[in-house]
């Protein structure tokens, strides 16, 4: 199947089977819900941001291989980043999960590139970046794909 081929690429494996970051953060300073009912994929993101930096970033839950190694690549990319830098790769991500290009370099996150061919993986593979900008925007009601 083309989709096997396109989108478990071994970078994906990996990180669906030793997810980073796949943990509770205790001193979370930032966290959101979000669901994505077309698969089942659900996950919480949790954040602590000191002085405009993601110091940590963490998510938890349960899903599909692509939502959760998206969280996985997601995490681990964004760890470390200025908050405004994190907001403007989220736009650059959603781009590339939708339409497969980007004007930027995205590093580890092209991987997911090919999402943008299967419309029902897209949701999968931006679940975790739309749950981790409800958790910037202190977002209370669980984010929802649909
Ligand atoms: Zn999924």
């Amino acid at each position: 199947m083309d989709v096997i081929k396109d989108l478990y690429q071994q970078l994906i494996i990996d990180h669906n089977q030793h997810p980073q970051n796949f943990r509770i953060l205790e001193n979370a300073s930032h966290s959101a819900e979000g669901h994505n009912p077309l698969c089942g994929d659900e996950m919480k993101v949790s954040l602590l941001e000191k002085d405009g930096i993601i110091k940590e970033i963490t998510f938890i839950g349960s899903g599909c291989a692509i939502s959760k190694a998206s969280a996985s690549i997601m995490t681990s990319t964004l760890k470390g980043m200025k908050v405004e830098d994190a907001k403007s790769l989220f736009i650059n991500f959603h781009t590339l999960a939708t339409t497969g290009e980007s004007s930027r370099d995205m590093g580890k996150l092209a991987v997911l590139a090919g999402v943008h061919k299967y419309p029902a993986r897209v949701k999968c593979a931006t679940l975790a970046w739309h749950t981790f900008n409800g958790a910037l925007n202190n977002t209370t009601e669980i984010i929802k794909t649909e």
